[in-house]
């Protein structure tokens, strides 16, 4: 009885949307993440607000999860290719700093993001660069299986020897792809055909290299995933997401060399789920392109990340969404009018899971009996709408409505609040109402006053450069009494209006 609807999900295998029952518990679940050599931007925090959903999905369906998000921390070439510079090498040249401390430094933004965005944890995150060793091992099995084949470039898989290769993307098999990046490697045979490991040149010796039987190098970019979710899941699981990017190459390559690798006919992974584009403009966001927005931009102009978050719920996942300050101003207004009503109904019960919002619901209608049934209904409701495909949007709607109806009684209202809450991780029984007020942003300041902040901002810099620590904490002081707060990152300080 409290199993409601049967959750289904759109794969990405087959596109087409299917019933997910778990093949064990818990579900294996693999998340493809940050690769650590800039802060992650908006469009990267969706991919990571779309598998939390799929998390929130399964608490409420009571299915027990297993998840795992990686740090890409070595093995991404610039520009997606397989020869190049790796991307945390060009960071660390840039910025004058370690790759390790470049790897910390994202990575530790990566997490503040999640926190700020109450994303669940993950049960492991693990590094790229802690797994080469594995990784190796993964390569000298399909070379021995005879998948590879070797060029001075490094060691090639070659995917002609895959029947099933490109499925995913539904390439056509003469791979007229786009996503391959039409990268010139002399003596690639198919340009579907991806690097395994790549071999230092003669005269190059990259910063992060390896020992292997194919020569000091570095791993290729799409290994890491294949090899750290079949160690900490096994060989295979229930779920992969990624964002839709992924679904044309980087996601074709980690199936081709997982199922080369375990070689007993079995399809790696049973769901492919990927979340859509946030667009901003018209422009595909890239943090290497630069300037892409990233949370900390919207916190400074007075947003608030969990209405970035409802901005992003309420649009559906395999929607394109358009980033646009009237959406983020609306999502604001939004979330204020909702936290303003939930706010009386405090506090709220626990509802994570479906069986727990039908418990609290019953409570409620013992305690009036004819208002539950509204109360009822919308949660049957959502139920249905977390359960097709994740409709985030019905939800909201769902919600909105109900605290509008008059029918509805405090008892069931505040069920309702719980379970939407559980579901959409806006913080509804906790926000405060205060912290959703829109903040000074910078552009509504004097320009002399912006002069003046900026201009103290450089004479701190200089005086830590010349290593006047009481001129430069003064300056600090003197900044925080204008409501300026200062952050140093590797890129120089930055500030922001309290
Ligand atoms: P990266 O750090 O570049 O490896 O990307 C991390 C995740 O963000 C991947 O799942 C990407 O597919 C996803 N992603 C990148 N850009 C966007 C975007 N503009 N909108 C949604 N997801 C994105
Ligand atoms: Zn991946």
């Amino acid at each position: 009885m409290t199993h409601g609807h049967q959750l289904r999900l759109y794969n990405s295998l087959g596109r087409r949307v299917q019933d997910f029952v778990p093949s064990a518990e818990p579900a294996g679940m693999y998340s493809c993440g940050p690769t650590v050599y800039a802060f992650p931007h908006l469009g990267n925090m969706r991919a990571y607000v779309f598998a939390d959903t799929v998390r929130r999905a399964l608490r409420w369906k009571a299915i027990r999860v297993r998840h795992v998000v990686n740090i890409t921390d070595v093995g991404h070439a610039v520009a997606d290719t397989d020869t190049g510079e790796d991307k945390l090498e060009v960071a660390a040249a840039r910025e004058r700093r370690s790759v390790r401390e470049i790897a910390e430094f994202y990575t530790r933004a990566f997490f503040d993001d999640i926190r700020a965005l109450n994303i669940l944890p993950a049960d492991e995150y693990p590094r790229a660069s802690a797994y080469v060793p594995q990784m190796i091992d993964f390569t000298a099995t399909l070379e021995q299986k005879g998948y590879t084949y070797r060029l001075p470039s490094g060691l090639y898989f070659d995917t002609a020897q895959d029947p099933r290769y490109g499925e995913l993307a539904q390439l056509d098999p003469e791979g007229q792809r786009e996503a391959a990046r039409l990268e010139q490697v002399p003596g690639r045979r198919r340009k579907t055909d991806f690097a395994l490991w790549r071999a230092e040149q003669p005269g190059q010796r990259r910063v992060m290299r390896w020992d292997s039987p194919w020569g000091w190098g570095a791993p290729g970019w799409h290994l890491e995933c294949s090899v750290m979710s079949i160690a900490l899941l096994g060989p295979h699981f229930d779920i992969h997401t990624g964002g839709v990017d992924h679904r044309e190459l980087h996601h074709v390559n980690e199936i081709a060399q997982s199922e080369a690798y375990l070689g007993d006919g079995l399809p790696w992974v049973r769901f492919w789920l990927h979340n859509e584009f946030l667009q901003l403009g018209a422009a595909k966001m890239a943090k290497s392109a630069g300037g892409a927005p990233r949370l900390a931009d919207l916190t400074e102009a007075g947003y608030h990340p969990m209405a970035f978050r409802l901005f992003l719920l309420g649009g559906h996942y395999r929607s394109q969404l358009d980033f646009t300050t009237e959406a983020m101003d609306a999502a604001q207004a939004t979330l204020r009018r909702l936290v303003a009503r939930v706010q009386p109904l405090r506090p709220l019960p626990e509802a994570d899971t479906l069986g727990a919002a039908i418990a609290a619901a019953a409570t409620a209608a013992a305690a009036t009996a004819a208002a539950a049934t509204g109360a009822a209904r919308a949660l049957d409701l959502m139920d249905a709408a977390i359960a097709a495909d994740l409709s985030t949007p019905k939800i909201l709607a769902v919600l909105q409505d109900a605290l509008r109806d008059p029918a509805i009684a405090p008892d069931g209202l505040r069920v309702l609040a719980a379970a939407a809450d559980a579901l959409l991780g806006l913080s509804l029984g906790t926000l405060d109402p205060a912290d959703l007020e829109h903040r000074r942003s910078v552009t509504e300041l004097a320009p002399e006053e912006l002069h003046a902040i900026e201009h103290l901002v450089a004479e701190r810099t200089q005086a830590r450069k010349e290593r006047d620590w009481t001129r430069a904490d003064q300056i600090r002081a003197e900044l925080d009494q204008r409501g300026v707060q200062l952050t140093d990152t590797p890129e120089g300080p930055v500030w922001r209006l309290r």
